[in-house]
């Protein structure tokens, strides 16, 4: 296990130690895994808590306006009965306190037990339980565990506080708030307790759970990795469905990280999620995108919605000081969401790899066939250059040079009908398309080998072709500054030029030239492995990449062969 603890034992206290240093208002009680406000209130004190691992909650919602007192017990143990009754003797005044607790039945007795004796002691206490949990059934033994629509309901409850509402007035809209939202969760995998050490919840390379609650604890439903806009459907169906959600309604939606969540996906998620729900005629009044309420380091998120209606909103735009909870997106109803550009993306129903028909354009044929060739290869080598540059880079030249030949394969149609202009335009898709280091690199290649198609006599002799290689590769070298033996795409491309323009005076067709091309590429790629990097990514790692061959120069001799191989079948074009 590699966490950045000191002692598992010390994790809770030092973490709330840490999670008040950036919140003037709280601080924590003496000896007690209780956070409250500095400042005393006159107005109702709502305190929440649970076991601890859910950061920033409960600590960091801690603030005027939200949560007057925190309660932590240790990681995923509910605290002690003592610790909340700490809490509320350090927050509870004469308007009174509310706990709010997650439906589970730990948390249950001990905020239950603390609120009884609070009571014996002429304290006014109220308890609401939230039990937002879709993926199990309302009427179950247990019923619906209390997950990430709780911060919803620590905020309308704070902002009613605030207000100055009465004890039973702020118990009323947590408790109607509690019924108003659901929540559904997807994990990619599991997390780790500190004391623990491994993983509690063990998920396959490509599996996915869905329904689980945030602690680690199995879900309800075990499936294959999806696209996350089918996932974000799938689970917004089935808060819809249990909220019993209808075209008119208005709702807000948190779309809550489990702590291990990327904020790109979780962007990529909120993205589908407001679609979905303008596709479903529901009005989405706000939204909020975050890591509220986690499990520890889980990748993964949950969606909950709350219906609203004015009154509800206006507690939960209510101002308040505590730290972790995020400013919404206001967008009302946002009715689509654009879509990607076209053009860099095959439709899906397109079949990919052998078999593919050539794209229809207005290029001779060997030229096309030879793009479809080239472009083929690439994709199809897309696993081996990726697990090649995840070695000694950093994993993304399988993907660039896959995205580029997909957005080649999108555009050739209209790269015009001589080699030259089509090798111009195709510059001109790869700078767009590919990024990285090879993106600008192979986009200068083949606008230098199209000026030299250009200059010369015929745009068809070998002689021309193996100049425009050798050139490409000599402005590739310009551009980025290496030379052969600094380990890169030069190692294997500077070989295949001066191979091919030998064979090529010494008077062997195109054919045959382009294999000693591939024949000195391999070779070179092959020893790439021995050399230590001077340029690019792999530099950085130096001796440690001394035996990997150098990514880019494999992915020379993919095209490269291909191209070969593609010539082989067209005659003509020799
Ligand atoms: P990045 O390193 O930016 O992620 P890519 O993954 O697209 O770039 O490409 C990596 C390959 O690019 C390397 O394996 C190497 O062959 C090639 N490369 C990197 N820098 C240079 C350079 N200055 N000149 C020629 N080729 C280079
Ligand atoms: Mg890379």
């Amino acid at each position: 296990m590699k966490k950045l603890i000191n002692d598992v034992r010390n994790v809770v206290p030092e973490m709330m130690e840490g999670l008040v240093l950036g919140n003037p208002e709280a601080e924590v009680l003496d000896g007690e895994a209780v956070a409250v406000r500095r400042t005393r209130t006159t107005d109702v004190a709502v305190v929440s808590g649970g076991g601890a691992g859910h950061e920033p909650a409960h600590v960091g919602f801690v603030g005027a306006g939200m949560l007057t007192a925190a309660v932590s017990g240790e990681v995923f143990t509910s605290p002690s009965v003592d610790a909340v009754l700490a809490a509320i003797h350090a927050v509870g005044g004469p308007a009174g306190v509310l706990l709010v607790v997650k439906n589970y039945t730990g948390d249950r007795l001990n905020f239950g037990l603390a609120a009884e004796l609070a009571r014996a002691e002429g304290i006014p206490v109220e308890m609401v339980v939230v039990a937002d949990d879709v993926s199990l059934p309302a009427d179950g033994p247990g019923g619906r565990r209390g997950i990430a629509g709780t911060v919803l309901v620590h905020k309308i409850a704070g902002a009613a506080a605030a207000a100055g509402a009465s004890l039973a007035q702020v118990a009323r809209e947590a408790e109607r708030a509690a019924s108003a939202v659901g929540t559904m969760s997807v994990a990619l995998g599991g997390c780790t307790v500190p004391a623990v050490g491994r993983p509690g919840l063990e998920l396959g390379a490509s599996e996915i759970e869905l329904g689980l609650g945030i602690h680690g604890e199995a879900g309800v439903e075990r499936g294959p990795v999806r696209p996350a806009d089918e996932l974000v459907a799938d689970l917004l169906d089935r808060v819809v469905e249990a909220l019993d959600l209808a075209r008119g309604d208005r709702v807000v939606l948190l779309v809550n990280g489990l702590g291990g969540t990327p904020v790109m996906e979780l962007a990529i998620v909120a993205r589908r999620a407001v679609s979905y729900l303008a596709d479903q005629g529901l009005r989405l009044e706000r939204m909020w995108s975050g890591s509220l309420l986690t499990a520890l380091d889980m990748p993964g998120c949950s969606l909950s919605l709350m219906k609203v209606d004015d009154q509800r909103l206006r507690l939960l735009d209510a101002a308040t000081l505590a730290p972790a909870w995020p400013a919404p997106y206001r967008g009302t109803v946002v009715d689509s969401v654009p879509e990607p550009a076209p053009g860099l993306r095959r439709p899906a129903a397109a079949p990919a790899g052998a078999g593919a028909p050539p794209p229809t354009t207005a290029l001779p044929p060997h030229l096309s066939r030879a793009i479809l060739a080239v472009c083929e290869a690439l994709e199809a080598a897309e696993p081996r250059l990726t697990e090649l540059d995840r070695r000694v880079g950093d994993g993304d030249l399988g993907s660039n040079l896959a995205r580029g030949a997909r957005a080649v394969l999108d555009e050739c149609a209209g790269y015009g009908s001589t080699p030259a202009a089509a090798l111009r335009a195709m510059a001109g898709t790869v700078r767009r398309s590919v990024g990285g280091s090879s993106g600008p690199l192979y986009a200068a290649l083949l606008l230098r080998a199209a000026a030299v198609l250009d200059a010369a006599k015929s745009d068809d002799a070998p002689s021309t072709w193996a100049a425009a290689l050798s050139e490409g590769a000599a402005a590739i070298a310009q551009l980025g500054g290496a030379a052969v033996g600094d380990r890169t795409m030069l190692d294997a491309l500077v070989p295949a030029g001066h191979a091919c323009a030998r064979a090529v005076a010494d008077g062997a067709s195109g054919k045959e030239a382009l294999a000693q091309a591939v024949a000195a590429a391999l070779q070179g790629a092959a020893a790439s492995a021995d050399l230590l990097p001077r340029r690019g990514r792999s530099s950085y790692l130096g001796e440690r990449a001394v035996g990997c061959p150098d990514p880019g120069a494999v992915a020379v001799t993919v095209w490269l062969s291909a191209l070969a191989d593609a010539v082989d079948q067209t005659p003509e074009a020799a």
